[in-house]
């Protein structure tokens, strides 16, 4: 099954429904970053929800996330667009730390006290920043948390990855449920039941299940409406002009002292790891 995420609406438009499957995407990045258990988990929860915020923004609206905690990991890195394209880091991949008392992988530990920060990029400068404190580092929460105070648009969010004893990813997807202005409190009443009864997202993926699964049982069937369907996969847009272009960016004194020491430059993208080699005379170009 390819990864893809499902748009719709439900209890006559008083609530928004987002609900994507991740595996292949969150496999992806673990493979490029060559993340152990407890990073995948953490990388491929914060891929899984940004990529659901993506699919949000319109035409070529992009959006960052950070979640910047004091843990194991560093900083954990993610950007999506609106047409379903996600990617990410961590920036400590070698991070696995033993089972939570639930028996989950420890997220929570691994990310630490911190921030977490949202910026959006809606093209001429238009950028849109949002900052909330970690609540809990289990990355989910602090989604829902930020939804509540940054974005005035109540949510619950959630989302889970599976990982294998041999490191490889198993399962992976997430939700976002947006309660717009003015919902019934019953219907409120109804998400929190339906959420709190909901099984353990991954292993319901990993049964097989797929979004419109996942949406059900958030959702009775004939309060729901599906609006759309799109792709999600990991795809990084850097380029070797890109990188070049950051190179300039580094000043005339930079240039010269890489051509001078290395006759080169080795650049690595911290996104995808792809490894671009700049010539002596590319640098020359440059200046
Ligand atoms: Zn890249």
């Amino acid at each position: 099954m390819s990864d893809y995420l499902i748009k719709a609406t439900a209890y006559d438009g008083m609530v928004r429904c987002y609900v994507a499957v991740t595996t292949n995407t969150v496999e992806e990045a673990r493979k490029r970053q060559d993340t152990w258990p407890t990073a995948s988990a953490a990388l491929g929860r914060s891929l899984t929800i940004t990529a659901i915020m993506g699919a949000m923004l319109k035409g070529d609206d992009s959006l960052t996330t950070t979640i910047a905690g004091d843990g194991a990991l560093g900083q954990v890195v993610a950007d999506a667009n609106a047409k379903g394209e996600v990617r990410g880091f961590v920036n400590h991949p070698h991070v696995d730390f033993p089972l939570n008392e639930q028996g989950k992988l420890d997220v929570s530990r691994a990310v630490g006290q911190g921030v977490l920060s949202v910026v959006k990029d809606q093209g001429l400068k238009d950028y849109f920043t949002g900052q909330v404190p970690i609540v809990s580092g289990e990355i989910s929460e602090d989604f829902t948390y930020y939804s509540a105070n940054s974005e005035q648009i109540p949510s619950a969010v959630g989302a889970g990855v599976l990982v294998a004893p041999e490191d490889h990813v198993i399962a992976a997807g997430g939700f976002i449920l947006q309660v717009m202005p003015g919902a019934d409190e019953f219907v409120i009443e109804q998400l929190e039941k339906s959420i709190a009864a909901l099984p353990q997202l991954s292993h319901f993926i990993e049964e097989g299940n797929d979004a419109e699964a996942i949406l059900k049982q958030l959702i009775p069937e004939d309060s729901l409406q599906i609006l759309e369907r799109m792709p999600i996969q990991f795809n990084c847009t850097c380029s070797k002009e890109r990188m070049l272009l950051a190179i300039k960016g580094l000043g005339a004194a930079e240039i010269e002292s890489m051509i001078k020491e290395d006759q080169g430059a080795e650049v690595t993208c911290h996104f995808c790891n792809e490894v671009y080699n700049i010539e002596e005379t590319e640098l020359q170009a440059l200046l």
